[in-house]
């Protein structure tokens, strides 16, 4: 019987190895994960993808920076959905007919506490000089040790937006692509009208609540390693297999996995089963589709 799936692609799956996002190396890499994703199609199921954008949408935000003296610099939520519309482009020519890409916003509260002490550094480094001048256009720098990098909130996402278009394609039996980079983050205002803010949201997070939206049974999340861990990093790690939904609580909360990468993974798996989905799996991209039929990766339910 065919599941509801909603898969996440990792930065790995969408740049290739060495993370430099140069054209060739994107198509390439979406091509490889599109030949994972395909056997999941193949096996019957109906599959909803979404995507990171890190490496994607830091080389739009250094481009809007050098050229900044030529070319007005664009709002953040702009590159974002540039790199959606790429992204997704590719993986529509690489997966073939019968799939479309939704430029998919996401809700966050204007009150984020992100917002007021934004921390998370994206692009390069610059000199002071130039940290001050694009602090005139409202931006928040901040000195690190190798020099001055621009940071932004990474505020919790609350509603992925377009999500019935989602679903409304999914009916016509369509393969989406959606929330791509966590969606473009955009808040309420006042009069009710919704305004892009500059922002990053965790794609991880985002996938959770767009697989709930779309009533997806199973989430997968696609990294580069096949498990999460136990112990990463030090003498005696130890991949996790199937786990109940208290006992990663437990492990969560003793601090195993990192923030920034398999934290949020972990999070998100977490959020996921607890709203009501029958499984979550974080696993490496080539095992996507033996997680799905047998038990291979972190895969985590309810009650085991
Ligand atoms: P993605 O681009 O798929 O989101 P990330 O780099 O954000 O990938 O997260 C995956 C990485 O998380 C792994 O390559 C690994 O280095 C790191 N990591 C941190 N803690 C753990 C853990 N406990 N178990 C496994 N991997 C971990
Ligand atoms: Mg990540």
């Amino acid at each position: 019987m065919g599941e509801r799936v909603l898969i996440a692609l990792g930065g790995n799956a969408m740049t290739g190895p060495d993370g430099s996002a140069a054209p060739g190396e994107q198509r390439a890499a979406v091509e490889e994960a599109m030949r994972h994703v395909r056997a999941l199609v193949a096996d019957g199921h109906e599959v909803t993808l979404t995507h990171g954008n890190g490496p994607q949408v830091g080389n739009l935000l250094l481009k809007n920076q050098l050229a900044a003296e030529v070319v007005p610099p664009v709002p953040l939520d702009w590159c974002g959905a540039q790199t959606q519309a790429t992204i997704g482009v590719l993986i529509m020519n690489a997966l073939g007919p019968g799939v479309a890409t939704v430029v998919t916003r996401t809700l966050v509260d204007p009150a984020d506490p992100g917002f007021a002490d934004p921390v998370k550094p994206i692009g390069r480094y610059f000199t002071e000089a130039e940290a001050r001048r694009f602090e005139k256009l409202g931006q928040t720098w901040r000195r690190f040790s190798r020099g001055w990098r621009r940071v932004v909130a990474s505020p919790e996402p609350l509603e992925i937006l377009d999500a019935g278009v989602v679903t409304a394609l999914m009916a016509e039996g369509f393969t989406v692509v959606a929330a791509g980079g966590g969606g473009v983050p955009v808040v309420r205002q006042a009069d009710g009208s919704l305004a892009g803010v500059e922002a990053v949201i965790d794609k991880d997070l985002a996938a959770a609540l767009l697989a709930r939206a779309v009533r997806a049974t199973v989430m997968i999340i696609a990294t580069d390693v096949p498990h999460a861990m136990i112990g990463y990093g030090g003498p005696d790690p130890r991949p996790i297999g199937r786990i109940s939904l208290p006992e990663l609580r437990v492990l969560h909360a003793a601090g195993h996995f990192a923030g920034g990468s398999m934290g949020p993974k972990v999070e998100a798996a977490i959020r996921f089963v607890t709203a009501g989905g029958a499984r979550a799996v974080i696993t490496s991209l080539p095992e996507i589709a033996h997680a799905m039929s047998g038990n291979v990766g972190t895969q985590v339910e309810k009650g085991l």
